[in-house]
């Protein structure tokens, strides 16, 4: 079978067949993995209390946040445990609280708990002014949202799938099997899932000459600050969510800073997720207004990521057995916490017995959390090659080798986090362009560091 897209959603997608005995092929046009939706977002794991109940959206989130609990130790996948409060700021917002709460029993998540606004305080002493009332999800956490999209294709991988770059589809032809043209030549295939995120439409036109979805990208667009400001928030603070967005969101990050946003701003270009200085200002408004102590603290990195939304609010998973077809898009803005519950869906729609894996292979990952003991801390590690994030040369060459080495420079800070701290790579990158020259499907220029540090 084939996965097009090595999105979040692509890579589990290959884990799940590639574990039940599929033969996997996974089609992706960029030069290195994650390069769409699934290379900017706000990393939480959600347990779906807020999700539309009675959804596939929450039965996937569901299942996905209790398989990511479940197979990541023995990945070496990180969790901050750390909740969160779905914070209100007035007395209408508050009045909204207790329909939330029925709304997440709904969903299977019944460990909710109301707040008083003085309880709330007590639990974060550093809010603002105005506090309504909150009430907590202990299950909300954090996690890398890249090492567990590499995570689950290297397990692909080592198992027996392939994975193509350079690879985007075309077009195909169905004839009882699938004939793809793809920019990297033609791949037969039994099944094809269609899991291009952003160009999922354009894909399932290519493929069947109409697309029965139409995406339209929606920009979130973030501020981190510095790690010294992680101490000033315990939980993840949630607004109370509006009818289009889960809102402005405050949260440390499992790598020991903290982030603020994102927007939801729909625009039609898919590739661009442009920043601009008034919405961060905005942003930063707004989270100084929730922590003040935010105020006396630096600003390190702004981003920006694209959702695959469409013009209807739910997924947009159908499958068309006549033909061999599984469309997954409209994975939005939950697509990190639900794609290992998605991928079982998934496979579910296809009715092919298969022999699953007797004793598959299991990758491990490299720690770059916070959370647990990194690589710094033990010897051999070849000398630290990014200050801020503190990163080894052994990690770097690590990254840069294995079943699922970096491509680009994009590819390898994801892998790795260099450059992404304070200095944006000021120190390091003519290192690293030196470490990676010859070693990247595209090379990173001396000064990439500098010039790429917010893209992602
Ligand atoms: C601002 C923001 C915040 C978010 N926060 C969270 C969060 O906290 N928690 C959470 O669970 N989710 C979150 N999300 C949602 C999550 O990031 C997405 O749902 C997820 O990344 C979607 O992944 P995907 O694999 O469907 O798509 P993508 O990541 O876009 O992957 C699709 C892949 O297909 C490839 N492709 C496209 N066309 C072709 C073609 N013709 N041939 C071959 N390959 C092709 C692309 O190059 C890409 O690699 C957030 C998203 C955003 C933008």
């Amino acid at each position: 079978m084939a996965v097009i897209g090595a999105g979040v959603v692509g890579c589990a997608l290959a884990r799940r067949f590639t574990l039940d005995g599929a033969r996997v092929v996974v089609l992706e046009k960029a030069e290195e993995v994650l390069d769409g939706a699934s290379k900017a977002n706000s990393a939480i794991l959600h347990t779906g209390f807020d999700a539309p109940v009675g959804t596939l959206e929450a039965d996937c989130i569901r299942a996905g946040h209790a398989e990511y609990r479940e197979i990541r130790e023995r990945m070496g996948l990180p969790l901050l445990e750390c909740g969160a409060l779905v914070v209100a700021w007035t007395a209408e917002e508050a009045a909204r609280l207790p329909a939330l709460m029925d709304a997440a029993r709904a969903n299977g998540v019944d460990d909710v708990a109301p707040l008083t606004a003085a309880e709330t305080r007590t639990l974060e002493p550093r809010l603002g002014a105005g506090v309504a009332g909150a009430f907590r999800v202990p299950g909300e956490s954090l996690i890398d949202p890249w090492s567990a999209a590499h995570a689950y294709l290297a397990q692909a991988l080592i198992n027996g799938a392939e994975l193509r770059y350079g690879a985007e589809v075309l077009g195909g032809r169905f004839e009882g099997s699938w004939s793809l043209a793809t920019a990297a030549g033609t791949v037969a295939a039994r099944l094809v899932v269609n899991a291009a995120g952003l160009y999922g439409d354009i894909v399932e036109e290519r493929l069947t000459g109409a697309s029965t979805f139409q995406i339209r990208p929606r920009k979130g667009q973030f501020v981190v600050y510095d790690k010294t400001a992680a101490a000033l928030a315990d939980h993840i603070l949630l607004p109370v969510p509006g009818e289009r967005t889960k809102g402005i969101v405050v949260c440390r990050t499992a790598w020991g800073n903290l982030l603020v946003g994102p927007t939801a701003e729909e625009q039609d270009d898919r590739a661009t997720a442009a920043l601009d200085g008034a919405t961060l200002e905005m942003l930063r408004q707004r989270a100084e207004a929730i922590l003040p102590a935010l105020a006396g603290h630096e600003v390190t990195a702004v981003y920006a990521g694209l959702r695959p939304a469409t013009e209807e609010k739910g997924y947009r998973v159908r499958a068309d057995a006549s033909r061999g077809y599984i469309a997954v898009g409209g994975i939005r803005s939950t697509g990190l916490s639900a794609a290992l519950g998605l991928a079982t869906h998934v496979r579910g729609l296809w009715d092919e017995p298969l022999r699953p894996l007797a004793d598959p292979l299991w990758p491990e990952m490299p720690n770059l959390a916070e959370t647990a003991p990194r690589d710094w801390e033990r010897p051999g590690n070849g000398g630290i090659v990014c200050h801020c994030e503190r990163v080894t040369r052994r990690e770097v060459e690590a990254a840069l080798t294995g079943p699922l080495p970096a491509r680009t420079f994009a590819g390898l800070k994801r892998r790795t986090r260099v450059t992404m701290g304070r200095c944006q790579g000021f120190a390091c990158g003519a290192e690293l362009a030196e470490i990676t020259a010859g070693r990247l499907a595209q090379p990173m220029l001396p000064d990439a560091a500098t010039r790429e540090g917010g893209d992602d």
